[in-house]
């Protein structure tokens, strides 16, 4: 089972465009039984999606959250409101909410309240740049380590990992990751998962990857690369593309 997660981040600019696109996404989904679907739009849009997400097999998710479940926290999104509106999945630690100061302490007391809630987080991680000596494979690792110190042991079925290389993610980006980059640093993502967890509980971990998928490229990471799934963000918001990723997910 392919996990294929939407963040659909800070767009659209309106409920009916939202209530469009996921429409759209929703037929997509006819015969797709081996694609695990999540959309995850912006917070204001949660509660809408998740009603007509209800007799489908779509799943809602929040792109960030607080760390405490209420309270004098002006502008901030409860988790536990998120779950009763109906997500089910929460994005942590997204490099354009660390772009904005939020710290690996803040991401481990968010993934605290995530868990509290009885809900699933897709924590993503990823360098900034490549160097020649490989000093991004300690920035991952320690970035994995840092944000799980408070994850409840037994709680590896709620935890999705995304490796995203910051240099791959959004119309900036530099250049595409490829397969074997993923391939590569997803071993290193499982070894640390596997001295956090154990080798059982890593195992099951899905491990996705993340940074300008589209409908061309998609299918590479998901074979050669190995990947558990896709963390997508511009072309989630495109259900024509999106339909052709999760139909050949469902394949794999
Ligand atoms: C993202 O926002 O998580 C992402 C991967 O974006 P994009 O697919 O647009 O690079």
């Amino acid at each position: 089972m392919k996990f294929i997660i939407g963040n659909w981040k800070m767009f659209p600019a309106s409920p009916s465009e939202a209530k469009t696109i996921f429409s759209g996404i929703k037929k997509s989904m006819r015969g797709v039984t081996h694609a695990k679907v999540i959309i995850c739009p912006p917070s204001l849009y949660v509660a809408q999606l998740a009603l007509l997400a209800a007799k489908t097999k779509i799943q809602i998710g929040g792109q960030n959250c607080f760390k405490e479940d209420e309270g004098a926290y002006t502008g901030e999104t409860s988790p536990r409101a998120l779950r009763a509106v109906g997500a089910t999945h929460v994005i942590l630690g997204h490099s354009e909410r660390r772009a904005m100061g939020e710290t690996d302490s803040d991401i481990s007391e968010k993934m605290s309240a995530v868990i509290r809630n009885k809900l699933t987080v897709i924590l993503c991680v990823g360098e900034k740049a490549r160097d020649e000596h490989g000093g991004y494979f300690n920035e991952v690792s320690t970035e994995l380590r840092s944000s799980l110190l408070a994850f409840p042991k037994n709680e590896a079925k709620r935890l999705i990992v995304a490796y995203e290389p910051i240099w791959a993610i959004g119309s900036r980006a530099k250049r595409v990751a490829t397969p074997a980059d993923f391939r590569e640093m997803s071993i290193l993502i499982r070894r640390t998962l596997t001295e956090y967890f154990g080798k059982k509980d890593a195992f099951a971990v899905p491990i996705l990857y993340g940074g300008s998928v589209d409908d061309h490229n998609a299918e590479g990471f998901l074979k050669e690369g190995g990947a558990d799934g896709l963390l997508i963000g511009r072309v989630s918001l495109d259900p024509e593309k999106l339909g052709m990723i999760i139909r050949s997910a469902n394949t794999i």
